[in-house]
């Protein structure tokens, strides 16, 4: 089966969308990547959504990316008891205890953020609906008086968006996770409240070669290392929701643009997420707005848009995958699709690669060529070639299963995993049997090989060839 959308669908799974035969109707409404929220569910619940993925992975014959999604230094108040209400103008202590909270004081478990914490900085609870304004702070506690009341329950999270926080983007609980998921294997890992390029570091230490790391954009911080971000990273997620609870919201729509922009220059896939079709946790249809917010990000070309809540603990999961599919293939049909696409084009890079991928897609788009097909081991050549967001689908080909499902999340591209070429004559023969038998390209039509010899090099695109099926 081929998927004819150049933008791919990110799907995170929960409690609306636990069992494998949902888990395979979204798949067939348009899922390409699966994301395992590691905030919530237990590493039984992630062991069941792994098999059913892979399970209909081997089924269909098409890979299926898995993104780890980390939960990363959240901050987090302790218990609350039941239906407190915190009054505005009213003093709240937040300390150390662990005693169940109440109007006056509640549990705030992080004391090594303290010293980073000044008076007149704001506490934002729970996305925002909660502000506190810090009056004092104390060795072992922070007194502050209420900006913003409403009800206030156990666990909610906590952002101080001033605060540049003396805390790494792995908690100790994100590092027993990554072991978890690599002994599951999962295909990305994303990383929560990025503040610097060090913290991929860190990450990658730990992860190696055994997964691409997303780095999730969502503290103002991250914002102003946004270049050494991307470089260190394989992927970006624009994080829009503490994103827009850490900045104003009216900055989110901007920062999107700075980040697409930035991710699509450096070649690195980017994905738009969270509240998309929010509406349709409770209702079958998306608001016209929301539309527009999907169509929005397909028309910068972004490589994956994401349904959080929607699919995971919405009422309608398989409505909303359909939906994200509907409305980006009837995009990729507008008129306006390809120069909006193309504005954002940015010179290729010095290097064989760039000249290489470059060139395919003009080549393609002079002989009017039906696809362009790469050969590819890691993955790099691939994404060069989705930079170019060419006009005719990219077949890419790799022997290495874990970059198939890699490849899951990057624009325009169906993956096939074969056996690298042997030959010149072996390159043309699978290449144009392949985009035969997936159904890239029809006979008598011409396609672009490109691939690096000698063959089983990896690292090496140099060649580029014209072929007829
Ligand atoms: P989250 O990340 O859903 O894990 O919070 C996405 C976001 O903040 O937008
Ligand atoms: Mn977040």
């Amino acid at each position: 089966m081929r998927r004819t959308r150049n933008v791919k669908v990110v799907v995170t799974l929960g409690p609306a969308s636990k069992s494998p035969d949902m888990i395979h109707r979204l798949f067939l409404a348009g899922a390409d990547v699966f994301r395992l929220n590691m905030s919530h569910g237990s590493h039984e619940d992630m062991v069941e959504y792994h098999s059913a993925i892979r399970k209909i992975e081997k089924d269909l014959g098409r890979p299926i990316g898995i993104l780890a999604d980390l939960q990363g230094p959240k901050l987090r108040i302790g218990g609350m008891k039941d239906n407190i209400i915190l009054k505005e103008g009213c003093d709240f202590y937040l300390d150390l205890i662990d005693n169940t909270g109440d109007q006056l004081r509640a549990c705030f478990p992080h004391q090594e953020v303290f010293e980073t914490l000044q008076v007149g900085m704001l506490l934002l609870i729970d996305d925002g609906k909660i502000r506190l304004e810090i009056k004092e702070v104390l060795p072992d506690k922070l007194h502050t008086v209420i900006k913003n009341g409403g009800p206030l329950a156990s666990n909610k999270g906590v952002n101080v968006p001033d605060a540049i926080l003396p805390v790494r983007a792995l908690s100790e609980k994100d590092k027993i996770d990554i072991e978890f998921c690599m002994r599951l294997g999962v295909d990305w890992v994303a990383l929560s409240f990025v503040q610097r390029a060090e913290d991929i570091t860190e990450a990658r230490d730990i992860i190696g070669d055994r997964a691409w790391i997303m780095a999730k954009m969502e503290k103002p911080l991250a914002m102003e290392h946004l270049d050494e971000i991307i470089k260190e990273s394989d992927g970006i997620m624009v994080a829009r929701g503490d994103l827009g609870v850490e900045l104003p919201v009216e900055k989110v729509p901007g920062l999107q643009k700075s980040i697409v922009g930035a991710c699509r220059e450096a070649g690195k896939p980017v994905v738009v997420a969270t509240q998309m079709l929010e509406s349709m946790v409770d209702s079958a249809g998306p608001t016209r707005a929301e539309v527009s917010d999907v169509a929005t990000a397909v028309f910068e070309g972004v490589d994956a848009v994401m349904l959080s809540a929607e699919s995971a603990v919405g009422n309608y999961p398989a409505e909303s995958v359909a939906m994200m599919n509907s409305v980006a293939n009837s995009v990729q049909n507008d008129s306006h699709y390809r120069s909006f696409i193309e504005r954002a084009l940015t010179l290729p890079e010095t290097t064989s690669a760039d000249a290489i991928t470059r060139a395919a897609r003009q080549v393609a788009e002079t002989i009017k060529a039906s696809s362009i097909i790469c050969y590819t081991n890691s993955g790099s050549t691939a994404l060069r070639a989705s930079r170019e967001r060419p006009d005719v689908p990219i077949l890419v080909l790799t022997p290495r299963r874990d970059t198939a499902r890699r490849m899951a999340i990057v624009w325009g591209v169906h993956c096939v995993e074969t056996e690298d070429a042997s030959s010149f004559r072996d390159m043309v023969d699978k290449a144009t049997s392949i985009a035969k038998s997936e159904e890239i390209s029809i006979d008598g039509s011409q396609v672009i090989i490109t691939a690096g010899v000698p063959f089983g090099t990896p690292g090496g695109t140099n060649i580029l060839r014209i072929a007829t099926i």
